[in-house]
């Protein structure tokens, strides 16, 4: 008999068997559709089988074998089946998440008449035969490159094989000359490139390099912003080998990439490669996996690597390829610690910032002060009576946002408009306590009126077209004080911008998350590297009660390996990762009791599996209430990845069989970042 075995998105780790009279071996990797309880439900073929453990009386037969476009290879679904195992997600939600989101309805986008020609033409092979092969490679005139680039592309280039590269060097020092130049010597061989960038609204500007770079080659988007049917084409020029680059953020490296020959994962450090709900998987490492089983090379770029990879680099798992040097402007900026223990600040602002946003402006230079919080304050509140702003879902302030009158939360999105008066005791003088970018704003208006202030975050660049916009204005010098978040500290480069201050920055210091000091570094060392980019030479301003801290003292030396090795000093010691690996069980429900109590019925069911892995006890999250819901959390913990992998496989077996309470909810999270 012809059954099919189709993944489906369901949360079950199993898959279903179907009659399906007409499949053969080519149907593997195809979607299918399919009745399921009461509807109908698109799925993808993973094997074939003869036989099945359910009673045949009970097998349907498929609706449809979706043969409207190539079969997925068996390489792709390999890497879904990794990340099923690996994430201990159902093999159906991964195959349904990997695939854009029309595919996964059964759709296709509305193709041209190429289009339909290449959905059921074979993949191309290799280009490096025949006429044309050469059209690809570049025609403009390329940089001379620096010694240290030239033997990081040749590291890249002339070794065939797996082997993960980390280039390491500050911003400007030329890594992508030399993701390009890899990518060049790759397509010139008839192979596939893919490289992947952070979420955010970055790639318009990467994207216009590359594609000028290589004018004959079909380049790829892949993002959540696109628009589905282009989402769809692109996943269908990378499926069918026309597509030679593929540039996007975490969830283009499950593109299909029949000649992929080189991965790139740009900005290697940064959180948004790793997804925070439903496949909870992290981009760059599911990368390394994917070019180990093609057996290519794969190059992670960073100039504050996270500490894992500069722990595999440093011994010797991973190569290093170190960019000393910048290729354009002279020297790395000058980074002042401004100690603000005995001043007595302006609006959270030191007299040395002022005086030099001051010189600045008498200058024509940019500015940016920095701060990681965005809103006109983190609270609203009451002296008094003692009420202060909260939301009513969540465990957390609600923010002032000023500029439209209105109390936000930043968890859940509940919103409300600013009181006149107290809700509790009608006091109309209700005070904002703390500093956020809105109110640096005003400040800063008021304080310098002929400036031109600029806020660039969250809120100011709400859409990609307002971000543009933004940076149009500060590119064309139309901006004299950039007030901002993080959002301006990646892969921008502002010619004017000579003098950075940083503020509130100390928070992060002390937060129980052991990996907020890592971040902390990296984003400094960032939105320092956005000044003095040209000729004209950059200073950062960094304010803080703790000016002797190794952070900020590793800092001024621009020194991350010694603020890495630091960091790794601690966290061996402390026994947290890369020295140890881990895995988050979560739980949300009603009540913080229910949330708890299934954790700790987890734990029990664990004590028995758990060999080698240690488990902590259920604590509620930091953020205690979220939507409503009550949270808890449990960690899991090994000094060896493959006997956690273990221990979580026949965990998750015990978990689906525990009794849950209504409306409880539970998720793992293996190598979490958020604590
Ligand atoms: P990164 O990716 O490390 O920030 P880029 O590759 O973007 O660095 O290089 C920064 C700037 O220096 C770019 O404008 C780039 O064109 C230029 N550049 C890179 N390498 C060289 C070189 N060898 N000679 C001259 N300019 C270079
Ligand atoms: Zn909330
Ligand atoms: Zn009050």
């Amino acid at each position: 008999m012809n059954i099919v075995r189709v993944a489906l998105d369901v949360p079950v780790p199993r898959l279903f068997d179907y009659l399906a009279p007409d499949s053969d071996e080519s149907d593997i990797g195809r979607r299918v559709t399919v009745p399921f309880g009461k509807g109908c439900k698109t799925g993808m073929i993973i094997s074939l089988a003869a036989v099945s453990e359910q009673p045949d009386a009970k097998l349907k037969t498929v609706t449809a074998i979706l043969r409207d476009m190539p079969a997925l290879p068996g390489e792709w679904l390999a890497l879904c089946e990794f990340c099923a195992r690996y994430y201990q997600t159902p093999l159906g939600e991964v195959t349904s998440f990997a695939l854009p989101p029309m595919l996964r309805r059964g759709k296709l986008p509305r193709v041209n008449k190429s289009m339909a020609e290449i959905a059921t033409a074979p993949a191309p092979s290799a280009r490096d035969t025949g006429p044309g092969a050469g059209d690809i490679t570049p025609a403009a005139i390329l940089p001379q490159l620096m010694a240290a680039q030239q033997a990081a592309v040749t590291a890249i280039v002339d070794q065939a094989g797996f082997h993960v590269m980390l280039l390491h060097g500050v911003t400007g020092s030329g890594k992508t000359e030399v993701y390009l130049r890899a990518i060049d010597a790759v397509l010139a061989q008839g192979g596939q490139a893919l490289m992947l960038v952070p979420e955010i609204a970055l790639t318009p500007q990467l994207e216009g390099r590359v594609a000028a770079r290589f004018p004959a080659a079909q380049v790829v988007c892949a993002n959540s912003g696109m628009g589905d049917a282009a989402r769809a084409r692109g996943f269908l020029a990378a499926l069918t080998g026309r597509a030679d680059i593929v540039l996007g953020t975490r969830l283009a490296v499950f593109m299909p990439l029949p000649r992929l020959r080189l991965i790139v994962v740009d900005e290697e450090h940064d959180a948004s490669f790793k997804q925070q709900e439903g496949l909870r998987y992290s981009a760059r490492d599911v990368a390394i996996w994917r070019a180990h089983q093609l057996n290519i090379p794969i190059v992670l770029g960073s100039a504050t690597p996270s500490l894992e990879t500069f722990h595999h680099a440093s011994t010797g798992r991973y190569a290093m390829l170190e960019l000393p040097e910048r290729a354009v402007a002279e020297a790395m900026p000058l980074v002042r610690i401004i100690d603000t223990r005995r001043e007595k600040l302006q609006e959270g602002l030191s007299a040395a910032l002022l005086a030099g946003l001051q010189l600045r402006l008498e200058r024509g230079e940019q500015s940016l002060v920095f701060l990681n919080r965005r809103g006109y304050a983190p609270v609203l509140a009451c002296p008094p009576c003692g009420w202060i702003s909260r939301c009513q879902r969540c465990a957390a302030n609600l923010v002032l946002h000023l500029a439209d009158q209105r109390l936000r939360c930043h968890h859940c999105g509940f919103e409300t408009r600013v009181p006149r008066a107290c809700p509790d005791c009608g006091n109309v003088d209700l005070l904002p306590f703390g500093r956020g970018t809105q109110r640096l704003e005003t400040m800063l208006v008021e304080r310098f009126p002929e400036a031109r202030v600029l806020r660039i975050d969250r809120d100011s660049a709400s859409t990609p077209t307002k971000w543009q916009a933004l940076l149009a204005t500060i590119h064309a010098g139309e901006a004299d004080i950039l007030v901002g978040t993080q959002m301006l500290a990646k892969g921008h480069d502002f010619p004017l911008l000579t003098l950075v201050g940083a503020v509130g920055a100390d928070a992060a210091l002390f937060a129980a998350d052991f990996r907020a000091p890592e971040r902390l570094f990296a984003q400094l060392m960032q939105v320092g590297g956005r000044s003095g980019r040209a000729e004209l030479s950059g200073e950062v301003l960094i304010q803080t009660e703790y000016p002797d801290h190794p952070l900020y003292q590793a800092l001024i030396e621009h020194d991350y390996v010694r603020f890495a090795q630091s960091q790794l000093g601690e966290r061996r010691i402390a026994g947290f990762p890369p020295f140890s690996f881990q895995a988050m069980l979560r739980a949300e429900a009603r009540t913080m009791e229910q949330a708890l109590d299934f954790l700790a019925a987890a734990r029990a069911a664990a004590e028995a599996l758990a060999v080698g892995v240690t488990l902590y006890d259920p604590v509620p999250m930091r953020l205690q209430r979220l939507m409503t819901l009550e949270r808890g959390q449990l960690l899991a913990e090994s000094m060896s990845r493959p006997a956690l992998q273990t221990f979580l496989t026949a965990w998750m077996e015990q978990l689906h069989a525990l009794k849950t309470p209504a409306g409880l909810r539970w998720h793992l999270d293996v190598d979490p970042l958020e604590f």
